[in-house]
């Protein structure tokens, strides 16, 4: 396969762009080789620019569920561009996209839009806070909830790919104020809320992980969660930045019956473009600014282009529930072709396959997968024209525009592998 093009941008970027990426796990350190530089999209596919063409699996890392350049969203943008791309003044189709998601997840009765899931996750803890007058939250570890200071403790994604255990510039301060606990353990939670119930803020969690690969709940975990936040009045928030309209039309909690307090959503509600959104009870957002005194911000929040692609999107998704069984059945299909020794993790069109054979519940069990196999099956995937995510810490996702043949060839490509 040729990679010269890719090679000579890598290069070129790496002297003004740190890593030559603007988000680390693109740059392939852990997997080695060339990344690819992308020059155009096209339903299942991508084509670097050395014309190689791929069965895309990483979607631009969630959002795209249906596909690149979906007609309908496509059209919804070319719209926008006809009467102007930005006023940092209210338009009705923010309204629009509000109640869509609100009609679709319940929970969330009232809703702020922001640009990117970091945001609303940081938007959403500051809430928590003032809402409780509490200063403790709980996260769990490899859960990944986009760079937030307090945050970046234990956290999954580019963290865990990397093996960056603490990053640097954040001061203990702020991380000593994240209690960081293995995910699915009830006792672990009981013991915490335990020794500091009366200072926990919140609970936050990605309700199915994806950021250490695809890791969902155990029976009954997200609802002893539940209970718990409610005994000692701490906020639940569901961070469903990859799961929102992903797993299912109305999210994790939709799935899974569990009402959070706050939830987060970024990635699928966007359409592509840049956006982020979080909300929840009505008693709890009041408070932001202006109606309230916890202050959150954004000159480009709402922006025209970003709401008008993901109502265009979110539209379709509740036009077509039929989507989400055809993205589950293919990843299912996927799963059932996965080698000897290897862990299909699943839910809905989220996807991890983990190189090791015992079951994957939590980091500790994660984290034991062979990275080198890994290493070895993505490259062999890659060579043959079907692009994962370049990490064995990263879930993979199906969507809606990738055909029989699409899921045929890379079932034939997994097969082939003699790893
Ligand atoms: C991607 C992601 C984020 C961060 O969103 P960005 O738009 O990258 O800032 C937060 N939480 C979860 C669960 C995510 O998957």
């Amino acid at each position: 396969m040729n990679t010269k093009g890719s090679e000579a941008l890598l290069e070129r970027a790496q002297r003004i762009i740190p890593g030559g990426v603007n988000s680390p796990v693109r740059a392939f350190r852990s997997v080695g080789g060339t990344p690819r530089f992308i020059e155009r999209g096209e339903g299942c596919r991508i084509y670097d620019v050395d014309g190689n063409a791929y069965i895309d699996y990483v979607g631009s890392w969630g959002p795209l569920i249906l596909g690149h350049r979906f007609g309908p969203v496509m059209e919804a943008i070319r719209s926008v561009l006809e009467v102007g791309t930005s006023f940092g003044a209210p338009t009705e189709r923010e309204i629009e996209l509000a109640e869509e998601i609100r009609a679709a997840v319940p929970s969330m009765e009232m809703v702020r839009l922001v640009n990117s899931g970091t945001e609303a996750t940081m938007s959403a803890l500051r809430v928590a806070r003032g809402f409780t007058g509490r200063a403790l939250t709980v996260k769990f570890e490899g859960c990944y909830h986009g760079h937030v200071d307090s945050l970046l403790v234990k956290a999954g994604s580019g963290m865990a790919t990397l093996g960056i255990a603490d990053t640097a510039g954040v001061p203990a301060g702020f991380a000593e104020t994240t209690l960081a606990l293995p995910y699915n353990s009830v006792e672990a939670l009981e013991a915490s809320f335990g020794s500091h119930g009366d200072q926990i803020a919140a609970v936050i969690v990605e309700p199915v992980v994806g950021n250490m690969g695809c890791v969902p709940p155990q029976p009954g975990y997200l609802q002893a969660m539940r209970e718990l936040c409610t005994k000692h009045s701490a906020l639940l928030i569901f961070d469903e930045v990859m799961t929102g309209f992903r797993v299912s039309f109305g999210g994790a909690q939709e799935l899974y019956g569990i009402k959070p307090d706050l939830s987060t959503f970024g990635k699928v509600i966007g359409g592509g473009l840049p956006i982020g959104a979080y909300g929840g009870r009505a008693d709890v957002m009041s408070h932001v600014a202006p109606s309230g005194n916890i202050y959150q911000a954004g000159t480009l929040s709402g922006n025209p282009l970003a709401v008008s692609a993901g109502l265009a999107m979110l539209r379709h998704l509740r036009a077509h529930p039929e989507v989400y069984r055809q993205i589950s059945s293919a990843a299912e299909r996927i799963c059932a072709a996965a080698p000897e020794g290897v862990t299909a993790n699943r839910v809905g069109s989220m996807f991890t396959y983990f190189f090791g054979s015992g079951p994957v519940k939590d980091w500790e069990t994660a984290k034991v997968a062979d990275t080198a196999r890994f290493k070895s099956f993505f490259h062999h995937m890659l060579e043959l024209g079907v692009y994962l995510p370049p990490s064995q810490f990263e879930a993979a996702f199906v969507g809606a525009a990738h055909d029989e043949e699409a899921v045929e060839t890379t079932v034939d490509a997994i097969r082939a592998w003699k790893g």
